[in-house]
C-alpha cells in the first residue's frame, strides 16, 4: 500500500474520544498517527476504585500498542504534544514536527481548583494513575497512623476524611470509602474503634448530583446516609491548610484528608492554544465538531464546547467523548470523498452514578431506578465498557470476591 498519498491523520488523546475515532476510522483510506503521552488508555469512570483499594491501575488501564495491533492504517507515537499550528497544519511533540492534515483533538480535561492554591497544594484528587494510588496510600496509611495514635482529638483528626464536591464522583467515593471503613478497616484495626472514623462529603450547593431528577437525588442522600455518610450543603470551602478545612461561614473542620472532586478544565494544551474558548476553559466548536475558521481541524470530548439543542453545553462525560469520536470519524471520512460534513448530535444514553455495595442510582430511557437493581446495571454496564477481556475477567473477580468476603484486596501501602 502506498501511504504516501493517503491523507494523515493525526489524533492527539487515546483517551475515550480519540480512541474511539482511530477505531471509527480503521477501515478507512487514511493513515493515522495516534499520540498520548501515556502508553494507555485509562478507564477514567473506574479510578476511584483505584484509590479505594479495589481494584489494581492495570485492570483500569490497557496498553494503547495492544488495542491497535491488528489496525494497519495507524502508527502510535508516545509523548507529550506541546504545540499545534493550525495555520501551517502541524504539531510538535518532543520537538519533533509531525504535519497533518485533518487533526482530532482529544486532549481530555484536567482537576479544577479554581484558583484555590492551597487546596491544590495539600488535597488529593483522583484524575490518574499516579493520583489515584497517592490518594490509595494516604487513605491506609491514616488507619496505620490512627492505630498508633492515642491522643483522641488527633485519632479523631486523623480518621476524619472530607471529600468536596457532591457530583457523581464525590458520591462514589464518599461511598466506597464509608464501605471500606466499616466493611474492611473494623476487621483489620481491633484495637481502633472504627465508629470514631468520619467520612464527610461537603456540597457548595443544595443537592447532591445536580444534574439528575430530584427523585435520584434525594435516593442519594438516603443512600449515603444509610452508609453512615454526613453530607453537608451549602459548604462552601475556603481553603485547606493539611490539618483544617476552612469553609466561608468560618466553621472549620480537623482533617488530614480532603479529596478533592469539585471540578474540571480542559487539558493543559488547550490552554494554550489561543482560541475561542467557553465554560471550564472549553474549545468553541462547530455543530460538525471543527474549529471554526479551520476546517480539518476537529475538537472532541472534554477539551470541546458544545451546546445542545437547548442551548446546555455538553457535559465533561465519556458518553459525549466517544460519541463525538465516532462523529468526528464520520466527517473526516466524508471530506476525504469530498461530501457535506454532519452535525453531532448527542444521544443521551442516561445517567448512572454508585454509592457503594447494592447502592446506586440510575435514570435510563426515561425510567428512574434506585438502590440494587441500579447497582445491578452499573456493574454490568462498566464489567461491558471495560476494554480488554483479561480486564473484564480480573474485575468481575474482583468484585465477586469483595461482594462475598466484604473486603478490598488492593490494601497495600507502596509509598506514603
Ligand atoms: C474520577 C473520574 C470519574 C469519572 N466518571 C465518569 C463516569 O462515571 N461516566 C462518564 O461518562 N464519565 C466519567 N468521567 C469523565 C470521563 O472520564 C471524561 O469525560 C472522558 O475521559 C473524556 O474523554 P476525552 O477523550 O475527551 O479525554 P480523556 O479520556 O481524558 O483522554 C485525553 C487523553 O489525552 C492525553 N493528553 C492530554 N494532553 C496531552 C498532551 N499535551 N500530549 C499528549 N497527550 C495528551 C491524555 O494523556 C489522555 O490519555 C470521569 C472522570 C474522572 C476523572
Amino acid at each position: 500500500m502506498n501511504t504516501q498519498k493517503l491523507p494523515h491523520i493525526v489524533i492527539l488523546g487515546a483517551g475515550f474520544g480519540g480512541l474511539t475515532a482511530a477505531k471509527k476510522l480503521r477501515h478507512a483510506p487514511v493513515q493515522i498517527t495516534l499520540i498520548d503521552r501515556q502508553n494507555y488508555h485509562l478507564f477514567q469512570p473506574l479510578l476511584y476504585q483505584v484509590a479505594i483499594a479495589g481494584l489494581i491501575p492495570a485492570q483500569v488501564a490497557y496498553p494503547v500498542r495492544t488495542i491497535f495491533r491488528g489496525q494497519k492504517n495507524l502508527t502510535f507515537q508516545m509523548g507529550e504534544v506541546n504545540e499545534v499550528d493550525f495555520e501551517s497544519r502541524y504539531i510538535k511533540m518532543n520537538g519533533s514536527v509531525i504535519a497533518y492534515d485533518y487533526l482530532i483533538l482529544a486532549a481530555g480535561g484536567q482537576t479544577n481548583f479554581f484558583g484555590i492554591e492551597s487546596v491544590k497544594q495539600n488535597a488529593f484528587f483522583i484524575k490518574d494513575i499516579q493520583s489515584a494510588i497517592a490518594t490509595r496510600n494516604h487513605l491506609l496509611s491514616q488507619f496505620e497512623r490512627a492505630s498508633r495514635e492515642a491522643d483522641p482529638d488527633k485519632r479523631r483528626a486523623i480518621l476524619t476524611f472530607v471529600i468536596i464536591g457532591g457530583g457523581p464522583t464525590g458520591v462514589e467515593i464518599a461511598g466506597a470509602l464509608a464501605e471500606l471503613i466499616s466493611h474492611v478497616m473494623g476487621k483489620e484495626y481491633p484495637e481502633l474503634d472504627v465508629r470514631e472514623a468520619r467520612v464527610l462529603l461537603l456540597e457548595a450547593g443544595n443537592a447532591l448530583i445536580a444534574s439528575y431528577p430530584d427523585g435520584l437525588r434525594k435516593a442519594t442522600l438516603r443512600l449515603l446516609q444509610k452508609k453512615n455518610v454526613e453530607v453537608m450543603f451549602n459548604a462552601k470551602l475556603t481553603g485547606y491548610n493539611g490539618r483544617k478545612v476552612s469553609l466561608a461561614d468560618g466553621s472549620q473542620i480537623e482533617t488530614n484528608t480532603l479529596i478533592w472532586t469539585a471540578g474540571v478544565k480542559v487539558a493543559e494544551l488547550v490552554e494554550t492554544l489561543g482560541v475561542e474558548r467557553a465554560g471550564s476553559g472549553r474549545v468553541r466548536i462547530d455543530p460538525a465538531l471543527q474549529l471554526p475558521g479551520h476546517p480539518g481541524v476537529y475538537v472532541i470530548g472534554d477539551a470541546a464546547y458544545l451546546e445542545d439543542e437547548n442551548g446546555r453545553p455538553l457535559p465533561m462525560l465519556s458518553t459525549v467523548a466517544i460519541q463525538q469520536g465516532n462523529s468526528a470519524a464520520d466527517n473526516i471520512r466524508r471530506a476525504v470523498r469530498g461530501q457535506a460534513q454532519k452535525p453531532f448530535q448527542y444521544k443521551d444514553p442516561g445517567l448512572l452514578a454508585t454509592i457503594g455495595r447494592n447502592a446506586a442510582v440510575a435514570r435510563i430511557g426515561g425510567l428512574s431506578f434506585s438502590g440494587f437493581i441500579a447497582w445491578l446495571i452499573w456493574v454490568a454496564l462498566h464489567i461491558y465498557r471495560i476494554i480488554g477481556f483479561r480486564n473484564r475477567l480480573l474485575v468481575l473477580i474482583n468484585w465477586a470476591w469483595d461482594y462475598f468476603f466484604y473486603d478490598n484486596q488492593v490494601r497495600l501501602i507502596t509509598r506514603e
